[in-house]
C-alpha cells in the first residue's frame, strides 16, 4: 500500500442457512486492504457473538475464535483507525454494528446529545451513528434519521434477531456491493470479497437504500431522498482492488484507461522517446498497463514488491518510514540500466515516495525517469472516511499557483515544478477533465473534492 494515503475501513456481512463464521473472515481478509489497524466479527446464534482484534485478520483470528463465534449470519470489519463492530444491548434487542466511512458534524452531534443527558464512551463515530440508530423505534426510523443528522459519508451493516440491515448514505461515497450464492446472501465494501467466496455479484446498494437480508434474501425496506451521488472517485484510481467492480465500472478498467489517458496526452503533445513503461507497485500497475495498451511501449517491471514488508506509514518515524519504504521496492537492475523510463503512478501525495522512486531508478544507471500521474494534483484532503495528508502536506499545494483552479497553463508549470523537485525528467498528470471522462461516470455523480474541493454536500 502506498505510505500515505489509505481508506480507513471495509465492511462484509453474510446471511446463510449454514453456519457462516469462517466465511466472513475469508470476506474481511479479502478486504485487508481498506484497513490493517484492526479486525472484528460479530455472528448471531440466538444472541450476538463478537470478538475485536488489533492487527491484521489472518494474524488475528484463531480457530478458537472462530469457534466462539457460532452463527448463521454476522457481519465482519477491518480499519484503520478503530474496533469494529461494536456491540449494544437495547429496546430492539441485541445488535451489532460495523460502519466505513467518516461523520463530519460528530462533534457538534455528540454536544447535542450530551445536552439532552446521553453519555459517550469514546465518542467514536461508530458509537455515535450507534445511539442515533437505537433513540428510534424501528430500523427505518433508525436509519431515516441517520440521513437528516449526519453529514459525511457511511456504509453500514447492523447485525440483528431478523438479520442483517444495510444502508448507504444518500450520497454514496462509500462503495457497498449486494451478493449472492445457493442460500446465501451478502454484502461487501468491495466485490473482491464476494467473488472470491463464489459469490455472484448483484448489483451496488443505492444511496439511501434500507435493505434488509435475511432468509427472504434481500429486502429494500425503504428508499431516502438522494440529492446526488457523490461516488469516492478515488476508489477507481487507488483506493480498491483491481479485481473489484463498484457502479458497473471495473477498477482495474478504469486504471487502464486512466494510463491510456497518459499515453494519449504523449502523443498529441508530440511523442515521447522512452525504451518502456513500468509501475510503482502495487497502485501504478494498471495505470502503466493502460499506457502501454495505449503507446505500444513495452512493458518492463523495474521494481521488486517485497510482500513480507510491513506498511511504512505505521513506523514512527520519518528516518524508519524511508528504511521501511526502501525494504518494500527493490530496483530490478538489469531493466533499469541505460533506460528511458516512463514511470506511472495512481498519485503524488507529499512527494516523498516518488522522489525516492526516481532517485533509485537514477541511480541504477536509468538514462531518463519520466512520470505520469493519473490522477490530477491532489490538492484537498478528504472528509469522508479516506486517510489522506493534511492540507499543509500535500505536494502541490507548495506550488504557488496563481489562481485556485487549475488551467492548462497553470498545470504544465506545476508539472515543470514538480518535475524539478523530484528529479524527474519530466512529469504530467491527468488533468481533472481526462480523469473525469477516463472513468466514464458522469462528474455530477462523483466526489471530487480531493481535486476542486468541493464538497458534495454542500452543493
Ligand atoms: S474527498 Fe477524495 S478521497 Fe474523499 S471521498 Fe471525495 S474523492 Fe474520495
Amino acid at each position: 500500500m502506498k505510505d500515505s494515503i489509505q481508506d480507513n475501513c471495509g465492511i462484509f456481512a453474510l446471511y446463510s442457512n449454514a453456519p457462516c463464521t469462517y466465511e466472513i473472515f475469508q470476506g474481511i481478509d479479502f478486504l485487508q486492504h481498506r484497513g490493517q489497524e484492526y479486525c472484528g466479527i460479530a455472528t448471531f446464534n440466538g444472541q450476538v457473538n463478537q470478538i475485536t482484534h488489533h492487527g491484521k485478520v489472518l494474524n488475528s483470528f484463531t480457530d478458537q475464535d472462530l469457534e466462539n463465534l457460532p452463527g448463521t449470519w454476522g457481519i465482519g470489519h477491518v480499519s484503520l483507525k478503530e474496533r469494529q463492530p461494536v456491540k449494544w444491548q437495547s429496546l430492539q434487542g441485541e445488535i451489532a454494528v460495523a460502519f466505513s466511512g467518516n461523520i463530519i458534524n460528530d462533534q457538534e452531534l455528540i454536544r447535542e446529545m450530551m445536552n439532552r443527558g446521553m453519555a459517550f464512551w469514546r465518542g467514536y463515530n461508530v458509537e455515535l451513528i450507534s445511539k442515533i440508530f437505537l433513540e428510534q423505534p424501528d430500523p427505518v426510523a433508525g436509519f431515516t434519521a441517520l440521513a437528516e443528522k449526519i453529514k459525511g459519508a457511511y456504509s453500514l451493516v447492523i447485525l440483528t434477531r431478523d438479520g442483517i440491515y444495510a444502508t448507504r448514505d444518500v450520497y454514496g461515497f462509500r462503495p457497498l456491493i449486494l451478493g449472492q450464492g445457493q442460500s446465501k446472501y451478502a454484502v461487501s465494501s468491495e466485490s473482491r470479497a464476494l467473488q472470491n467466496l463464489e459469490l455472484t455479484v448483484v448489483r451496488d446498494v443505492r444511496p439511501g437504500e434500507i435493505v434488509l437480508i435475511n432468509s427472504q434474501g434481500f429486502t429494500t425496506l425503504g428508499q431516502l431522498h438522494s440529492p446526488r451521488r457523490a461516488h469516492c472517485a478515488f476508489e477507481w484510481a487507488y483506493t480498491a482492488s483491481i479485481d473489484s467492480v463498484m457502479e458497473n465500472l471495473w477498477v482495474m478498467e478504469a486504471r487502464n484507461n486512466l494510463g491510456a489517458r497518459l499515453a494519449q496526452r504523449d502523443q498529441d503533445e508530440g511523442g515521447l522517446n522512452a525504451d518502456l513503461v513500468a509501475p510503482v507497485p502495487m497502485s501504478g500497475i494498471g495505470h502503466a498497463i493502460g499506457y502501454h495498451m495505449r503507446s505500444h511501449l513495452n512493458f518492463q517491471e523495474v521494481f521488486l514488491y517485497n510482500r513480507y514488508a510491513d506498511r511504512s506509514y505505521t513506523q514512527s518515524n520519518q528516518v524508519a518510514r524511508e528504511a521501511m519504504a526502501k525494504r518494500k521496492l527493490s530496483v530490478l537492475h538489469h531493466a533499469v540500466k541505460d533506460q528511458r523510463i516512463v514511470l506511472c503512478d495512481d498519485s503524488i501525495v507529499r512527494g516523498t515516495q516518488i522522489l525516492n522512486k526516481v532517485m533509485d531508478l537514477k541511480r541504477a544507471g536509468a538514462r531518463e525517469v519520466h512520470v505520469r500521474v493519473a490522477c490530477p494534483p491532489l490538492m484537498y484532503p478528504c472528509d469522508f472516511g479516506i486517510s489522506t495528508r493534511t492540507y499543509e502536506e500535500l505536494m502541490a499545494r507548495k506550488y504557488q499557483f496563481r489562481g485556485d483552479i487549475i488551467s492548462v497553463e497553470e498545470l504544465r508549470a506545476l508539472e515543470h515544478w514538480v518535475a524539478g523537485q523530484i528529479g524527474a525528467d519530466s512529469v504530467k498528470y491527468n488533468s481533472l477533465e481526462a480523469f473525469v471522462d477516463a472513468l466514464g461516470i458522469p462528474q455530477a455523480n462523483l466526489c471530487l473534492k480531493c481535486w476542486d474541493g468541493i464538497r458534495p454536500t454542500e452543493t
